[in-house]
């Protein structure tokens, strides 16, 4: 069973999806429709606009691209649309998936895109007037395209370790967990750059700690942008898994750590090699060439791997498993720890 467990549901718009939908709900927003011709765009217009055309060590480059997505979440039928075409086109790409949502990010766009200050927007309302009937359209559209394509789906809630307002994000955490049993856990994602920036506020670690009790399965974006430290911090928090974690590579002390306690890395190719090429040239050096999936299973590291985001990477997760086949992965190994952790997941 190929599983890809690491893909972000901004970043799996299709640009097909995205013009669909903007043609079902007449989105005349200029990345979508030529206003001087008065037609909407071609999926191959869009793409040159979502997806990255070469590696950047400025991670702005690739959130412009997510960004530009967004401009889809014009209403919560919309997001479901959306996410319907998402879920399907993911079970397409592997024998199954885990996707995870910014639920606050989509909440907060959505009413951007309406025109609405979302932090003029008292916290209860955005989490039951907003952000819950955008849950519950993801949660619809996964439900439907798991009936219609027989493959299995899980989906996670992930929390922006940018953290834009702590009495929005607590007023959301009691809402996410009224939907634990359709969801299998939680993810800290979000891009903060600049110097070792990592370290989590510790507002969100409450929330954490609080949704933690409904969602006990919790995975951290660390050790990407960020140094083999941000990993050793993110293992004092007890994860079953850690976004990316590639810098890991740095630290034979943090890889024996990973490796004992059976924490697992979810590693995206593509998404290194575009967001991360001078930092991935670095690790490869260190390690004979290897690439750092091939690296860290030598180490003994329990590996995933994921496609993270397929659209403004310009990847598919078949594609990911060709390039970890090209680059020396072990596979049958990297199946075994699908395996294993999906078993965390599903039982
Ligand atoms: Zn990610």
């Amino acid at each position: 069973m190929l599983l890809d467990l690491h893909r972000h549901l901004e970043g799996s718009h299709s640009p097909r999806a995205l013009l669909d939908v903007a043609r079902a709900f007449d989105i005349r927003n200029p990345l979508f429709f030529d206003e001087t011709k008065g037609e909407f765009r071609t999926p191959d217009q869009l793409a040159a606009q979502l997806t990255m055309q070469a590696p950047s060590d400025d991670a702005t480059v690739f959130y412009q691209c997510i960004l530009k997505a967004r401009a889809a979440y014009v209403s919560v039928a919309a997001i479901g649309a959306l996410a319907l075409e998402a879920f399907r086109e993911a079970a397409q790409d592997s024998d199954g998936f885990e996707m995870r949502l910014s639920l606050f990010s989509m909440a907060r766009t959505l009413l951007e895109n309406q025109q609405r200050a979302w932090r003029e927007v008292p916290p209860v309302e955005f989490a039951e007037a907003h952000a819950r009937p955008v849950l519950l359209a993801v949660l619809a559209a996964r439900d439907q395209a798991a009936r219609e394509t027989g493959k299995p789906m899980l989906v996670r809630v992930g929390l922006s370790r940018t953290f834009e307002s702590e009495p929005h994000y607590r007023a959301l955490a009691p809402m996410i967990c009224e939907h634990a049993r359709a969801l299998v856990g939680l993810d800290v994602l979000g891009i903060v750059t600049g110097p070792d920036t990592e370290p989590l506020p510790p507002g969100l670690l409450s929330v954490l700690e609080l949704m933690r009790r409904d969602l006990p399965d919790l995975t951290i974006h660390a050790g990407e942008f960020a140094g083999h430290a941000s990993v050793d911090r993110t293992l004092a928090l007890a994860p079953r898994g850690i976004g990316h974690g590639v810098h890991a590579l740095q630290s034979p002390a943090t890889l024996e750590r990973l490796a004992k306690e059976g924490v697992t890395l979810e590693v995206c190719p593509s998404s290194n090699h575009l967001l991360i090429p001078t930092a991935l040239a670095k690790l490869e050096a260190a390690h004979g060439g290897a690439t750092p999936l091939k690296a860290l299973q030598q180490a003994q590291v329990h590996c995933v791997l994921g496609s993270d985001d397929p659209t403004p990477m310009g990847t598919s997760f078949r594609r990911e498993v060709e390039v970890a086949r090209e680059k020396g992965v072990d596979l049958v190994r990297l199946e075994a720890d699908m395996a294993r952790r999906w078993a965390q997941l599903t039982t």
